[in-house]
C-alpha cells in the first residue's frame, strides 16, 4: 500500500488537550488559557510505501502538494520500484483514490 498525509512542521499547533500545573487556585496565566492556532500553519505532505511483509519505502517528504509527474517520479520510480524488486514473487500495488495516482502519465508507468 501507499498513503500520503500531511503533518504540521510545528508540533505546537497540533489541537488538544494540555495539563499544567498552578501553585493556587486561580493563579494561572493567561498564556496557558488562551492558545492562538495559525489558520494556515505549515505542512509537510510525506508519502511512503509499505508492505505487509514488513519492508518500506523511503518517505518521500514535500511541503507541496503531489502531482502525477512528481507522483511517477519521486513516489514509484525512486521509492516504490526498489521496494518491489525486494520480492521474489509477483506484488499487488493498490494506490488508494488520490487523482495524481490516476493520470495518464501515472496509469501509463
Ligand atoms: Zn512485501
Amino acid at each position: 500500500m501507499d498513503d500520503e498525509s500531511y503533518v504540521k512542521a510545528d508540533f505546537k499547533q497540533i489541537r488538544g488537550r494540555e495539563f499544567h500545573t498552578a501553585n493556587k487556585r486561580g493563579n494561572v496565566a493567561d498564556k496557558y488559557k488562551n492558545k492562538k492556532f495559525d489558520k494556515f500553519p505549515k505542512k509537510f505532505l510525506i508519502w511512503q510505501a509499505i508492505c505487509q511483509c514488513g519492508f518500506k519505502s523511503d518517505p518521500f517528504v514535500s511541503t507541496g502538494t503531489i502531482n502525477q509527474e512528481i507522483y511517477v517520479k519521486e513516489c514509484l520510480q525512486k521509492r516504490l520500484l526498489p521496494l518491489i524488486r525486494l520480492h521474489k514473487d509477483p506484488v499487488l500495488f493498490w494506490p488508494d483514490l488520490a487523482i495524481c495516482h490516476y493520470g495518464k502519465m501515472a496509469l501509463g508507468w
